[in-house]
Parts: structure tokens; sequence; C-alpha cells
């Protein structure tokens, strides 16, 4: 088993949900570019808000006191839109992530009005993220970024990492296995009465207990 040394690495921030990692765990997820926890880039700010400043759904649109253009005030990412029918039959919706969490919120009314990659929501339309909680007070919402990373999937990273052996006493992931001549020698010596001992996998560097 390769060891597993944790607090070597450089700590990495992300900007976005101010999570910190080690460079290691990164490397060993293959995500050195993308948050664990939030999915977004790490690559540091390669793009400035500055550029929304000039965006507008048009002179007849008004928007609400919490709409906004701003990257940091967007709750919702959209990432698919149903159009209506011709026949109006079915009124269209859009399929969203919430901002905040990444996690899939399911459908929002279809918008009210579109500039580029930014969706007006009917002002009426009032919810919040079923996983984290964030309430949706900003009605535009933006396209989902093209580093978004589906939250299940970092769960289930986050899940490998907390099931990388660790000794029960000390939390250490110091451990070693029990090499198989030690065990057999422990039949040999003690014979029946060594059984618990031999059942024993693991034993800790840090502590010395055996697991
Ligand atoms: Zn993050
Ligand atoms: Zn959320
Ligand atoms: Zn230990």
């Amino acid at each position: 088993m390769e060891s597993w040394c944790r607090g070597m690495g450089r700590t990495i921030l992300c900007q976005h949900c101010k999570s910190t990692f080690d460079e290691d765990i990164l490397k060993k997820k293959n995500s050195m570019d993308v948050c664990l926890v939030c999915g977004g880039s790490l690559l540091g700010d390669t793009e400035t808000s500055s550029h929304n400043e000039n965006l507008s759904f048009g002179e007849d649109i008004e928007l609400g006191e919490n709409d906004s253009f701003d990257e940091d005030k967007i709750d919702c990412w959209w990432y698919e839109i149903d159009e209506p029918s011709a026949d109006k039959a079915t009124r269209g919706r859009v399929h969203t992530n919430c901002a905040k969490c990444g996690h899939f919120i399911g459908s929002m009314p279809y918008p009210i009005a579109r500039t580029g990659d930014y969706l007006l929501i009917d002002s009426r339309w009032d919810d919040k993220c079923g996983h984290c909680g964030n309430e949706f007070n900003n009605h535009i919402i933006s396209k989902r970024p093209a580093d978004w990373v589906d939250p299940r999937q970092r769960e289930m990273w986050v899940k490998d990492y907390k099931n990388i052996p660790k000794c029960p006493i000390c939390s250490s992931t110091k451990i070693h296995k029990i090499s198989m001549t030690n065990k057999a020698a422990s039949i040999v010596t003690f014979g029946i009465f060594a059984a618990g001992h031999v059942s024993k996998t693991y034993k800790c560097d840090v502590c010395g207990s055996k697991f």
C-alpha cells in the first residue's frame, strides 16, 4: 500500500468558497484545477465581472432590487432550456443548478428575457436550494460554468478520501500491513490463543495499535 502523507503539499485556497485543500489531495484526486467543494476553478481569477457592466435585458424590462448580473450574486446556473412547444401546450422551462453548492435544483419557469448567457426568470418565482438552503433572490441566472463538476461526483471523492484506512485510535494514516511472516510466527508461538491477534491486519506507526 502506498503511504499517504497528509500536510506535505502546499495549501490551495478556493477563491469561490474559501475552502482550503492540500495540494497532494488535489493531485491524488486529479483535480488540480477544480475545487472539490464548490466545483469552481482553482486557477485564479482569469475573468473579472467588470465586463458585465453594460449587460441589460432591454429598456422594457424592469429588474427587481435583488436582480444582478454580478457573478458573486448569481444564485442559479442554467444548463439546458426546453423551448415551449409551437402550440403552447407545453410552456418550456429551464434546467438549473444551485450556484452556491452546485447541486441540481430541478426546473424553473421559462425565462421572460434573455441576453447572452443570462436569463431573467419571472420575479414571482421563489424557491431555495434543497441541498444547501440558499434562497434564490436573484432572478437573473447565468450559464453554468464549463468547469462545473457534478457535486455527487465530488461527494464520492470525499467519501473515498474518508475510506482511506486510518488508525481507529489516533486517526493517523501512517499505518502498515502486518506481514504474513509475523502472523505465521504468532500462530506457531501462541497456537489457538493467538487467533484474535491473527485477524488484525494493520499496525499504526504513530501509536502502535493493531487493528
Ligand atoms: Zn470552492
Ligand atoms: Zn445549493
Ligand atoms: Zn494510531
